[in-house]
Parts: C-alpha cells; structure tokens; sequence
C-alpha cells in the first residue's frame, strides 16, 4: 500500500516538472508597459544578474517619446566577464540603439558552453543536407537572417505566425523572392489540444490566405505551435506535418556563440534545425555556423530539397522529424 502511494506521489511530482518545462517556452516575451504610450517588448532570461541587467537598460528609456521599442540581447562570457550587448528597434524594424556592456560576474556560475566544436563529426563524404527552419516570425529581426541567409546564398524553411504575418507583408514576399520556403506555424501561436476541430481548421486556413494573397501560393507544410499535436490535428489536416531533429535551443539562450557550439556539436547529415528568426542572437549564430558547415561540405537546402534529394515521399497527415 505503502509503495503504491510513493509511486503516484513520485509520478505526480513528475508530471508537474514536465508541466513546468513544457510552459516555459510561453514565457518567453515579456511585455513591459511603461506609461499610456509606450509598451516594450523583451525576451525572458532566466538569470537574475542578466535580467536585472536587461530591466535597468529597458527603464533608461522609459521618458522618451517611442511609441513601441523591441529590445533584443546577446551575450557572452570571457574569463569571468560578460560582455552583453542590447539591441532596440523602433516600430519600422530599424535599429535604434545598440549598447555594449561588460560586467564582471564574480562568483557567479554561468551554464555556458565553452565555445569550442568538441565532438563535432566531419566524416568528408561529399554534401551533407540540412535544413535550417526558423520558426515564430517574421518580426523586427527577421530581414536580418534573410540578408545572413542571401550572403551566403544559403536556402531555409520558415514556419510563420499568421498574427506576425499583417504588416510584414513585404518580409513574406522577400522570402520568397530569395527562393525560401514558407511553411504554416498556424495563426495565433496556441496549443492545438486547447483548440476545437473548427477552431484548428481557422487558424491553419487564415495563414493559407494572408500568404496565397502575398505570393500566389498556399504552404505545403504544417508545422503546429509549439510542434504539439494529436490524433484530431492529424485528421484535420490535409499536408505534411514537419517537426525537427535538432533544438538550437535558441529562444532559451539568448548567447549566438552557444547557439553555434551546440548546433555544429550535434548536426548530422539530414537533420532539420529548429531556430526561430526573431532573436537578434539567433541571427549572429548564423554567422558562425554557416561559414563552418559549408567549409565542413554541409549543404543547406529547404525541407522540400532535403526530402526530394533523400528519396523519401511525403503523405498527408504523416510527421517527419529529419530525413535520414
Ligand atoms: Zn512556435
């Protein structure tokens, strides 16, 4: 009796843990309402030193006159200081200012990766595919990864936000005009298992028209918010669902150089790579991995490339996680 009841205590106490992580990723934008007319938005970092740090360079701002500030951040640690630069945008997706800090951090541990690619596995055996697919925008920050991604003449998939889609028309059309493939990441950016069939239906078909109406074309590929989903998604929808192998973990970190090292550490041939093309940092990793990977015979190509050169056919309502 005894023993039954430590075990339903133990998976209960499990289940909560789970709740908590799989939550985490909701928190990510904080919204800062300073007075009547000026909100900020930031991304959450779970590290009080860095947060408090973030906070005081969000409140420098709080008596001047925008109407809406984007405040993005990387970082990295050298010896025992953190060099943390703040980028702010203005509403027109322009930069503002871009602050550069170094701190010491004294006494305090940082889980940070060494910048270093131990572990990496370069078997040369001619192209290696992989699919870069950058998921929640387009925002402020996405024309930076696009220009990145035409620099290096490098193809990547991205799944965009139906709400994120109304006045970034144009980055829809310059995706496509740079040959990117555009895939659905559903309107509203909610949990498929909170949603009725109908309500699934709505948000996948609203983003089908904003982005046929921009580009002549409907996306072929589902890939639900939070790359959750369940037996009712599978039957409602009419493509294939595409999921990854690969976390960057971007949306956590915050740090392009950790981005980097964890990426090019674990990437194997036909990988699909989960970024997300909103985050200033997520942008400066790419100009670390992509010289290397190409150096390394990586190709990058688009998820349709990566399956067609795979030999692997796609179906309806089937998931696929990578292509190899
Ligand atoms: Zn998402």
């Amino acid at each position: 009796m005894k023993k039954s009841i430590f075990i339903l205590l133990t998976t209960f106490l499990l289940v909560l843990v789970l709740l908590y992580l799989y939550n985490e990723r909701e928190e990510i934008l904080n919204k800062s309402f300073l007075d009547n007319n000026i909100y900020i938005i930031y991304p959450y970092f779970n590290n009080k030193r860095i947060d408090n740090d973030i906070i005081r360079y969000i409140d420098k701002y709080r008596s001047r006159e925008y109407q809406e500030l984007y405040i993005d951040y990387d970082y990295y640690i050298e010896d025992d200081m953190v060099n943390l630069t703040m980028y702010t945008y203005g509403v027109n997706n322009n930069l503002v200012f871009n602050d550069e800090k170094k701190f010491y951090v004294n006494g305090l541990s940082y889980d940070i990766d060494d910048f270093n690619y131990n572990g990496f596995n370069n078997n040369n055996d001619g192209n290696k595919l992989i699919a870069l697919t950058f998921d929640d925008g387009p925002n402020y920050n996405t024309n930076r990864v696009l220009s990145i991604l035409e620099k290096y003449n490098v193809k990547a998939t991205f799944f965009v936000l139906g709400s994120c889609i109304v006045g970034h028309e144009d980055i829809i059309k310059r995706m496509n005009d740079l040959d990117m493939e555009i895939g659905n990441h559903m309107y509203s950016h909610k949990l498929v298992s909170k949603l009725t069939n109908l309500e699934i239906e709505n948000e996948i078909y609203m983003v089908d028209e904003l982005i046929y109406n921009i580009i002549g074309n409907k996306p072929k590929y589902i890939r639900p918010s939070y790359g959750s989903y369940n037996k009712r998604l599978k039957n409602v929808i009419d493509r294939p669902i595409i999921m990854w192998s690969n976390d960057t973990l971007d949306w956590k970190y915050h740090n392009s150089r950790r981005i980097a090292s964890r990426l090019i550490k674990s990437v194997r041939d036909g990988d699909i790579i989960l970024m997300h093309d909103i985050y200033r940092s997520t942008a400066n990793s790419l100009e670390i991995i992509i010289p290397y990977l190409l150096k390394n015979n990586y190709k990058f190509v688009t998820v349709s490339e990566l399956f067609y050169k795979k030999g692997i056919v796609f179906s309806n309502g089937n998931i696929y996680y990578k292509a190899n």
